[in-house]
Parts: C-alpha cells; structure tokens; sequence
C-alpha cells in the first residue's frame, strides 16, 4: 500500500487521492469553487494571487488544483 502525505494537513494517509480523507471534502469545495470562478470570469483574470484573493483559496492549494486530473486545461490559462 502506498503511503502518501496530505498536501493540506501533513498527516500520512494510505487511501487514493490527491488529500487525505479528512480534507478531501474541503478539498473538493474548493476545486469546485475555484473551477466555478474561472468559468465565471473566464481567462481575463488570469493570476492566481487575484483567485486566491477573491475566493479565500491559498495560492499553494490553487497550484496543486492545477495538477490535478481534468484541469490540464486551465494550466496553460496561467502561464
Ligand atoms: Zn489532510
């Protein structure tokens, strides 16, 4: 079994997933709202620090979103 270390809490945690299960519910809200935030107001804000502003979401947390699975696409918005 893998051990992986959460990226928010820093606890060890052995299941699948990008945060351990403690914080995969925050975690997933503030996928969703950060993917509803770029869906709102589409590339013209194109700076995460601005995001992380308007949205509460830290910017670590908003650069690992942009590793995840099925958000390949919003990467090249913030090159
Ligand atoms: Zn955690």
């Amino acid at each position: 079994m893998e051990v992986k270390r959460c990226a928010r809490c820093g606890v060890f945690y052995t299941n699948s997933g990008y945060v351990c299960p403690k914080c995969t519910t925050k975690d997933n809200m503030e996928l969703s709202q950060f993917k509803n935030f770029v869906e709102e107001n589409g590339i013209e804000i194109n700076s995460l620090k601005q995001i992380s502003t308007e949205t509460g979401i830290s910017e670590k947390n908003l650069n690992r979103f942009l590793e995840y699975d099925g958000l390949e696409g919003y990467k090249t918005l913030f090159k």
